[in-house]
């Protein structure tokens, strides 16, 4: 079968579950599913990460499409509601809301919902995004705690800029202002992503809020996700679909951007740039077949890529090839083509079959 196939190995994101309770032990977790669990199946993750305190999506949307699905945990949507249907939708169903800014509040002072409603309340500290900026905390914090149809108490949030990087200072800096404006609030409060749960337990408090890390791939610059203990979750496959033997001084794919030194065996691979391997990998970057790591050559086409095959002589029409995954980590593939996992992730496309690992 030529269709590429993204294998998830559900136990490898449960030992990552507990890899990050390891690191955040007293705190709850927040499970990051947005833009469909990170392209691993929203609805999949949720069902199977039942050990969660809650799901965080990023759009009402993602959180109703979850409770349709049966899913019954708590769930965040973290960018809010952003208009009155929304708002009524998420009282409904009980989709928790964070209130960044001062409309939602109008929102909620000026309607009356079925029932009261479960708020984060996301305060700006550096990321210059999402959150009320310093001079309107106080004033936002008093009319939502006057406000009867939010449940009491609120949690507190705020998202980091830097915490990938461990040398910079910013996450404290955030972490002060955090507590400091904080200090007089009532409820559980909540800063940290992957990065800072690895890196900086102060910031753990009550909720942390892993994404990258539960899907196996490492925040940091330079790691991988196995440096961390982490399992990557998804293996993303295809196979060789042709074998051509290229004569010297030939060259390869559009653009003649390969040119072959000497006779040279060509593996054809099945995945392209519309199932979600970007146009502007380096070459170089490695594929994985038969364990033995051969590098692209030639421009990336829309349903296929090349690889020089001269140090996998063996290798035959049908045999796998993997673009990442456990013995190929997604963050080596990820700065071939100067991007992230998140990226690579989210990018990928709806011609990729997903299976479960049996
Ligand atoms: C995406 C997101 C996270 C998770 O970040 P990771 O780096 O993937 O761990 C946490 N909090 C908020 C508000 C987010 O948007």
């Amino acid at each position: 079968m030529t269709t590429p196939i993204a294998q998830i190995n559900l136990d490898a994101l449960h030992h990552n579950f507990s890899v990050v309770k390891a690191y955040a032990p007293d705190s709850k977790v927040l499970v990051v599913l947005k833009a469909n669990g990170y392209g691993h199946g929203i609805v999949r993750i949720a069902k199977t990460l039942l050990e969660a305190d809650a799901f965080g999506v990023s759009r009402v949307d993602e959180a109703l499409m979850l409770r349709q699905a049966g899913v019954t945990h708590p769930i965040v949507a973290m960018t809010g509601f952003s208009d009155l249907e929304e708002l009524k939708a998420c009282a409904q169903f009980d989709v928790q809301v964070v209130i960044h800014s001062d409309y939602q509040i109008d929102y909620l002072e000026q309607n009356n919902l079925v029932k009261p409603i479960t708020v984060w309340f996301k305060i700006e500290t550096g990321l210059g995004r999402l959150g009320f900026p310093i001079d309107k905390i106080q004033l936002a914090y008093q009319r939502l705690m006057a406000c009867s149809q939010i449940k009491k108490p609120m949690i507190t949030l705020s998202h980091l800029a830097s915490a990938d990087n461990v040398s910079n200072p910013k996450t404290a800096q955030q972490l002060a202002r955090f507590q400091k404006i904080t200090a007089s609030f009532e409820g559980p409060q909540s800063l940290a992503r992957s990065a800072a749960i690895i890196s900086n337990p102060d910031t753990h408090l009550d909720w942390v809020r892993p994404g990258l890390m539960l899907y196996g791939a490492s925040p940091f610059p330079n790691e991988v996700g196995s440096d961390r203990g982490l399992q990557a979750v998804m293996t993303m496959k295809s196979q060789l679909i042709s074998i051509n033997h290229i004569p010297k001084g030939e060259t390869v794919g559009y653009g003649e951007t390969w040119k072959c030194e000497e006779d040279m065996p060509v593996g054809v691979v099945g995945f392209g740039y519309a199932d979600g391997y970007p146009r502007n990998m380096t070459q170089g970057t490695p594929v994985l077949i038969n364990g033995v790591r051969c590098p692209l050559i030639g421009r990336v086409s829309m349903d296929m890529i090349t690889v020089d095959l001269r140090t996998c002589p063996h290798a035959k029409i049908g045999d796998v090839a993997i673009l990442w995954g456990p013995e190929l980590p997604i963050e080596i593939i990820a700065k071939g083509a100067n991007t992230t996992p998140y990226n690579l992730w989210v990018n990928i496309s709806s011609r990729v079959k997903f299976v479960e690992k049996p």
